[in-house]
């Protein structure tokens, strides 16, 4: 449907161009999913749309930070689009990784809980917000990194934890992120925790797609 509505310039890279994406940028949101490895972290499986840099970094950015819902939308799609082809494994609940109350404020949206909402049906597993974030970037003078290695909680639990849980983020970097909210949720009850995000910054494998 985006692709019906005209535009000038690619909504990634913001070259001239007549499509929504222009033909260098389209293919980063093409798929399929990509397997990250796992030795060493809290997650059973995880995997991601593609690489953090290129058009999946600049639209969760444009989306982000700038609040454009066309990209968060694309972004969306996209997803759905890869996820309609198999996925990856078989969670009990699907659980976005929260924003702090304040950005969720200012931005009206959060791309995870949209994205969660996305992959939801796909998984045939519902959506529960079972993780609350204590604290933001900015917060209690000292740097995220070293919070996280001085033992801080990021993440608090919110509901109640069993099964399977698949962790869905727009993006993951050093994978800090993801691995607070696995060790908060195996804590609470998790008896497994997955991963599912757009963009990784770290190398990407091909994944097997299709459990059964
Ligand atoms: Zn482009």
């Amino acid at each position: 449907m985006l692709d019906l509505i005209a535009r000038s310039h690619c909504l990634a890279c913001d070259c001239a161009s007549s499509a929504v994406l222009c033909p260098d940028c389209a293919p980063d949101l093409d798929g399929p999913l990509r397997s990250l490895p796992t030795r060493h972290t809290l997650l059973a499986c995880a995997v991601a749309l593609g690489a953090y840099t290129g058009a999946i970094g600049a639209l969760v950015r444009r989306a982000k930070f700038q609040t454009d819902t066309r990209a968060a939308r694309l972004l969306c799609t996209s997803l759905n689009d890869a996820l309609a082809s198999g996925v990856p494994t078989l969670p009990d609940v699907v659980v976005p990784v929260p924003t702090t109350p304040w950005r969720l404020a200012a931005r009206g949206f959060h791309l995870p809980d949209q994205l969660a909402a996305v992959a939801s049906p796909h998984f045939g597993a519902p959506v529960a917000r079972l993780l609350r974030r204590r604290w933001g970037l900015a917060q209690g003078g000292r740097g995220y990194a070293a919070r996280l290695a001085a033992g801080d909680q990021l993440f608090a639990i919110a509901g109640p934890v069993a099964g399977h849980v698949l962790l869905v983020d727009d993006v993951v970097t050093s994978g800090a992120t993801l691995h607070a909210a696995a060790a908060e949720l195996l804590a609470a009850g998790a008896s497994s925790v997955s991963s599912l995000v757009l963009g990784a910054a770290g190398p990407l494998r091909r994944v097997r797609v299709g459990v059964s």
